[in-house]
């Protein structure tokens, strides 16, 4: 929007994203589409409040940015670097057939790219020697709020559809800018959260433990670089602890993940990941859809995919645990447990989910190639008196894992 500040006239556009059939599944779940439903919402509010709206596009960006281009007779059009092989790609088809250059702007990150002490195509492979090579650089700067923009041109811009669900109880995050903020200024400056959040973070419940700031970071509600600054006013204005710090190295994860997309491109999508190590695996279709409906024999992993289900949140804790069980009791192809993960999280990113996948699965920048939980062990750590498995109603008859006929064929 900055970029475009001088300009007679502005059209801000939104294409929605494309229902791509992956892994047996498509579209959105009910709670990730109302997060951003009401993310749109609240951006056409704020939109409003300068004299401007957002034309929410129904097809894909290569088809409906020129198409826009040409109706308007625009003479500049630009868009956020995003990582993605799909993203890629739909930039680089919108450049090829549009009447003028196409620019891309960064800002989804913490650091600008010309601060990386290293070419993208150089970085590490792995976290910890990434994170070593930037120790000591500061963040970018966040960029400010306009407080002016130019009118939008004579278009008719199309209704935005309401929520067919409301936000659960137990995790009641609304979409849009203003709730983001609430919440960022609340967390920190309010409850002071953060200053327990080394020791809380691996709470299994929402909002409880750690920031619940990743809804917001992932459609581009917050700013990472806002985040950061804001625990750095934090740390200078009232203090600094290990968990404050803790919080700068969790942002840090993010921003790997997302340069490693930008270089790992379309092996980010594949089963042997970027380094091309083969993982063994099988598919049985019964348990890949009783781990997603949380039937398995497992209580806490059936009681994380309910919360899943009803709110469109699972803590990181909780996303370690539900997907080594899948890769390492179900032997199942990582990418199922991506894909549908991608379905209903509310904080969905092309580049941390898939990411983390990798890494769980041992096909990513996971030095020690993959992570087996002990799922009794996990429960008896995070959940020992079994109450989130209670709250979230995990106990399900027992079922065999693999049945038989009594030739021994798979059923
Ligand atoms: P906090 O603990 O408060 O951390 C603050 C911020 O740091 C987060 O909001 C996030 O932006 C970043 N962060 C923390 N941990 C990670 C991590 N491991 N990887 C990348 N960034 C991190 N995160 C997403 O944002 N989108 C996803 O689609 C996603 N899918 C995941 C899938 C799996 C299998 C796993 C294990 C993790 C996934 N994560 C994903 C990372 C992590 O679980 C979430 O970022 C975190 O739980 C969000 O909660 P929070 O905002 O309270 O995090």
């Amino acid at each position: 929007m900055i970029a475009h500040a001088g300009a007679d006239s502005l059209l801000l556009v939104y294409c929605w994203p494309e229902s791509r059939p992956w892994c047996n599944l498509t579209g959105m779940g009910q709670q990730r589409r109302r997060f951003l439903l009401e993310s749109l919402a609240g951006l056409r509010r704020d939109l409003a409040e300068l004299g401007q709206d957002l034309f929410i596009a129904n097809g894909r960006p290569q088809q409906e940015l020129p198409k826009l281009a040409r109706a308007i007779g625009a003479t500049r059009v630009g868009t956020s670097l995003t990582p993605g092989y799909y993203e890629r790609r739909a930039r680089e088809q919108v450049a090829a057939v549009l009447p003028v250059p196409l620019e891309v702007h960064d800002g989804n990150t913490l650091f600008a790219p010309g601060q990386l002490p290293f070419a993208l195509a150089d970085m590490p492979s792995q976290f910890t020697p990434f994170r070593d090579r930037l120790e000591g650089l500061a963040p970018a700067a966040p960029l400010e709020a306009p407080r002016h923009l130019p009118p939008p041109p004579r278009v008719d811009f199309p209704p935005l559809e309401a929520p067919a669900c409301r936000r659960h109880t137990a995790f009641p995050v609304r979409g849009g800018t203003r709730a983001g903020h609430r919440r960022l200024r609340q967390w920190v400056h309010g409850e002071q959260g953060i200053l327990r959040y080394k020791d809380t973070r691996n709470c299994l419940d929402g909002l409880a433990g750690s920031s619940s700031l990743s809804p917001w970071l992932a459609l581009g509600s917050l700013s990472v670089r806002e985040v950061a600054a804001t625990v750095a006013d934090f740390e200078t204005t009232v203090t600094a602890n290990e968990s404050t710090r803790w919080l700068l190295y969790e942002l840090l994860w993010r921003e790997f993940f997302h340069c490693r997309a930008l270089v790992d491109d379309v092996s980010l999508f594949r089963a042997a990941g970027t380094p091309g190590r083969v993982r063994r695996c099988t598919f049985e279709p019964r348990n890949f859809a009783r781990w997603c409906q949380g039937d398995t024999n497992y209580p806490l992993v059936n009681a994380l995919m309910h919360q899943l289900l009803a709110t469109g949140w699972m803590s990181n804790r909780g996303r370690q645990i539900a997907a080594s069980c899948l890769l390492n009791e179900y032997n199942i192809d990582w990418r199922f447990g991506a894909a549908f993960f991608e379905k209903h999280l509310l904080d969905y990113d092309v580049a941390s989910n898939y990411g983390n996948w990798q890494y769980l699965a041992g096909v990513g920048a996971d030095p020690r190639g993959g992570r087996h939980f002990d799922l009794q062990k996990q429960t008896e750590q995070h959940d020992p008196f079994h109450r989130f498995i209670k709250k979230w109603d995990g106990y399900r008859p027992y079922q065999p894992e693999y049945a038989v006929d009594a030739a021994d064929w798979p059923l």
